[in-house]
């Protein structure tokens, strides 16, 4: 997303209310959208549903735990890819050559790109 596509509202960007993601700006009347997606929209009704069924508050959340570790094993490649990133730009210092910082590059985004796209469902009914 460039810093263009980034919404704003009154110099505040607005956020998808389940996915965080950032909202297009608003053009016309209507009130202003909530979700990115109807997609979004669903998950977010759903675990509210499930909240209140678990008499859970509305800032609790259940999350399937094959999904939160999915997100914690990309959360840990990324901060070793960023480790490994930080040692070889010291290591290198200045002298690092286009072809070793291209490396340094594709390790970076190879870690981050999962979680570019990742995003969390709503948690699934008991069963
Ligand atoms: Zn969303």
């Amino acid at each position: 997303m460039t810093k263009t596509e980034v919404a704003t509202a009154g110099g505040e960007e607005r956020r998808c209310r389940w996915c965080r993601r950032a909202l297009p700006v608003r053009t016309g009347r209507g009130r202003p959208k909530e979700f990115c997606s109807q997609r979004c929209r669903q998950w977010d009704w759903v675990s509210r549903q499930r909240a209140a069924d678990l008499e859970i508050s509305d800032g609790e959340l259940i999350i399937a735990r094959r999904e939160l570790d999915e997100l914690h094993d990309q959360l840990y490649m990324l901060a070793c890819a960023v480790d490994d990133t930080e040692r070889d730009l010291a290591d290198t210092g200045t002298r690092a050559t286009a072809k070793e910082l291209r490396e340094m590059l594709d390790w970076l985004l190879d870690a981050a790109k999962p979680l570019r796209e990742a995003q969390i469902s709503a948690p699934s009914g008991p069963s």
